[in-house]
């Protein structure tokens, strides 16, 4: 029986054989979690931090990261909610975090080269992290952004811990982590597939150019063996690999990412309906096929139209 996004109840969400995928919500302010609890989010699968301040030229104190990161732990209690250190960078600028003067600033010191840069305000976030932690009661976890080394993955770990970070991954969304996320995940936790960026840095496009726009679907064949690579080796090393960019919340590509090996998918609340009534029509088996078909597809659009053909619509 096929499910319809509108009539469907709000349930956890999972595959038609029972395979529970987490759906989860991407957030940028605390004040996003009521429509996303209410829209069935089983958790945060990406808070991005660096939306808070996009408009600050002091770097926040801990005091001000404190009450942000505290209202929306409270807004979850008991479950999942992904943290992701500051974003600076790019599309994303903050004044007192990056020069808003690089030729290339997306190939630039951003994410956490930019942290690293200024050691002090990754330290402050995290002791804010810590201390909204301790006074709340949903499962906190730490991530990384624009991670593109091993090094980077081993520094990141080690520097979260030591503010009593249980929970510490990084973002796969540089080729080059994908490519080695076999080792990457020997370290992480976990990680969480940033289909956006991992896009824009495979086909070398601009993800903010109109001209190059048509390059930007992860669809592509090129991006999915990337999601793969990193799926297999969540599996290999039994940790969870999550995705957060937006093509998680194209249903069918939802199916697609599970049969590539995701095991939950974060995405913009209003796209939460559809996803979860779409999973609820494919197995594991049946996931695993159709990414298969569209696997082995040339571009983007012969590989949408191969996993249609393999789901059936
Ligand atoms: C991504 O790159 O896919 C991602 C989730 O991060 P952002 O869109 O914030 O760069
Ligand atoms: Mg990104």
């Amino acid at each position: 029986e096929r499910k319809s996004a509108a009539s469907a109840p709000i349930t956890p969400g999972a595959l038609s054989d029972g395979t529970a995928i987490p759906l989860l919500a991407n957030l940028g302010k605390p004040e996003g979690a009521a429509q996303a609890v209410e829209l069935g989010a089983e958790g945060v699968g990406l808070f991005r931090t660096e939306f808070l301040f996009l408009s600050s030229s002091q770097a926040p104190t801990v005091a001000q990261q404190r009450e942000a990161y505290t209202k929306l732990l409270q807004a979850f209690p008991g479950q999942k909610v992904v943290v992701r250190a500051l974003d600076a960078g790019a599309d994303k600028p903050l004044a007192f975090l990056n020069d808003a003067h690089e030729e290339n600033p997306a190939l630039g010191l951003r994410g956490l080269r930019a942290l690293r840069a200024s050691e002090d305000i990754l330290r402050e976030q995290l002791t804010a992290l810590a201390e909204a932690d301790a006074a709340t009661d949903a499962d906190l976890w730490v991530m990384a952004p624009m991670v593109s080394t091993v090094e980077e993955t081993e520094y990141f770990v080690s520097i979260a811990r030591e503010y009593g970070v249980k929970t510490a991954g990084v973002m796969v969304e540089v080729p080059s982590s994908a490519l080695l996320a076999d080792h990457v995940l020997k370290i992480a936790d976990f990680a969480s597939i940033g289909t956006n960026d991992l896009t824009q840095y495979t086909l070398a496009a601009d993800r903010l150019l109109g001209s190059v726009s048509s390059f930007q679907d992860p669809w592509h064949p090129a991006v999915l063996r990337l999601i793969h690579e990193t799926g297999k080796a969540g599996q290999a090393n039994g940790k969870p690999v999550g995705i957060c960019g937006e093509a998680a919340a194209d249903p069918l590509l939802a199916v697609v990412l599970v049969g590539l090996g995701a095991t939950s998918l974060s995405m913009a609340p209003t796209a939460l309906a559809d996803v979860r009534a779409t999973l609820l029509n494919h197995s594991l088996d049946d996931a695993r096929r159709i990414a298969e078909a569209a696997l082995t597809a040339t571009d983007a659009a012969s590989a949408r139209a191969a996993a249609q053909q393999a789901a059936g619509i």
